[in-house]
């Protein structure tokens, strides 16, 4: 018999489960029961059984609040579950939850703590990116989590000023400095910092190299 055979109808969606019969019977049950699980933050997950228990699973650590959890050393069906749809790409992994993207709109596995932005969008310190308005190629000195309508610049927020008209005014705001007028240093803290809107910004890695 071939996996796609007990693959029932309804989980056509997802992506298909090993051969089950080859597994040893507590990864069996992981791929099987039907269970709900929910990234609950800190690597933790609630998972809600068929039968109506709770237990939290907390992946980093390797520990489940059953009773099944350690007794032999054994991981619980619960933990091989998270294990499971983590790595599948169907849960958040530890330090991630499900959030739209600040910049793209996106739904994606967003950081815990700090910029609630996609790898796709995210900036990190050092980055080349490139003014949408000006053309200018400009240097992240900092991404921060605050928003540009919270972020203050001689007594206007970073939203309220023209330059920045229809860019969100809760895109977090990105700092960035000039390195490539003159004179050229490579020392981001000794120069000027200027605060964006983090969706005026757009990558601009080729640029830089020709
Ligand atoms: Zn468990
Ligand atoms: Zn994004």
């Amino acid at each position: 018999m071939t996996h796609l055979e007990h693959t029932p109808a309804s989980a056509s969606k997802r992506r298909l489960a090993p051969d089950t019969s080859r597994l040893d019977p507590r990864s069996a049950r992981a791929w099987t029961e039907p269970m709900a699980v929910e990234p609950i933050g800190g690597g933790c997950y609630a998972v809600a059984s068929a039968s109506g228990s709770e237990y939290h699973v907390d992946l980093p650590a390797g520990r489940c609040t059953c009773p099944d959890n350690g007794y032999r050393d054994a991981r619980c069906k619960h933990l091989r579950r998270v294990a499971v749809e983590v790595t599948r790409g169907d849960l958040a992994p530890p330090g991630r939850l499900p959030g739209d993207c600040a910049a793209c709109g996106h739904e994606r596995f967003l950081p815990e703590d700090g910029p609630s932005l996609c790898n796709d969008c995210r900036f990190e310190r050092g980055d080349a990116v490139r003014d949408r308005e000006t053309g200018d190629v400009v240097v992240v000195a900092r991404a921060t989590d605050t928003p540009a309508d919270e972020w203050t610049v001689e007594e206007r927020t970073v939203a309220a000023y023209e330059s920045n008209d229809g860019y969100p005014a809760d895109n977090p705001v990105v700092e960035v400095v000039y390195p490539f007028s003159e004179p050229r240093t490579v020392d981001l803290d000794a120069l000027d910092r200027y605060a964006f809107p983090h969706s005026r910004l757009e990558k601009a890695n080729a640029q830089l190299v020709e």
